[in-house]
């Protein structure tokens, strides 16, 4: 036992190349050869150090192969269990690796997602929000502010996207102070109040402030709120149904 343990510590190095038997790897492609080098290397300590039956009258070298012979008994088993082992775990690395492609993939969407989540949260209320739009709005005729889509502009969504307006749905425009609520062409239930900014002319939107509906009612609620600020669309409005009703 004092000679063999060595040696089948040896016999494990060589395999494993590792150190210490004892301390198993992180690594899932390691485990299936650390429990090889651990299995030979117990068969050596024990298989060449046992006490055997008879062993007074046995020489050396007929000692040495029915040792041997329990080696190799031992040794079936440990290599069967080995293949198995080693089948298992480059299964279980194979999906690791696919789940970890996925993963690389998703953050992305999911950093966006939480991204959103936490603004939701931060969403101003309906009534703070429509404090900070104008007191006189208009109705941006097909969702279109059309100086604005000349110019090219864009701006900065609650999503996290920047959009240009020409692919987004306008719901109110003020008219000369240039304030414009615009929804997310992404979701829908992000409204964002977008000014014009620009000394002389208009350069550029900036995002005065971003309300996220949480469900469909909140979604509601804003488009309401949104529609009862719209000064000339009640009149014009009433006048094109009343004109409707007439041409009946
Ligand atoms: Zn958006």
């Amino acid at each position: 036992m004092l000679i063999t343990a060595p040696i089948g510590w040896l016999v494990f190095y060589l395999i494993t190349k590792q150190v210490n038997p004892f301390s198993k790897p992180d690594d899932l492609s390691k485990r299936p050869r650390w429990f090889l080098g651990i299995a030979l290397g117990l068969d050596i300590t024990f298989t060449y150090s046992m006490s055997l039956v008879g062993d007074a009258n046995s020489d050396a070298v007929s000692r040495f192969v029915v040792r041997t012979a329990f080696f190799i008994f031992y040794l079936i088993p440990i290599l069967i269990f080995y293949l198995f082992y080693r089948h298992k775990s480059k299964k279980a690395v194979n999906s690791v690796e696919v789940r970890s492609i996925h993963s690389n993939k998703k953050p992305k969407q999911v950093i966006n997602k939480d991204a959103i989540h936490t603004k939701i949260k931060e969403s101003p209320s309906i009534e703070q929000f429509m404090m900070l739009v104008p007191k006189k709005v208009y109705h941006a005729f097909d969702g279109k502010v059309k100086l604005f889509d000349e110019k090219g502009l864009s701006f900065n969504c609650g999503c996290g996207q920047s959009h240009l307006t020409t692919e987004s749905f306008a719901i109110i425009d003020s008219g000369i102070s240039n304030h414009v609520v615009y929804i997310c062409p992404r979701y829908n239930g992000i409204f964002n109040l977008v000014v014009a900014g620009g000394t002389f002319s208009i350069k550029k939107l900036n995002t005065l402030t971003v309300f996220y509906a949480r469900n469909e009612e909140q979604l509601q609620d804003i488009m309401v709120a949104l529609e009862l600020r719209k000064k000339t669309r009640v009149i014009v409005g009433g006048f094109l149904i009343l004109f409707a009703m007439m041409k009946r």
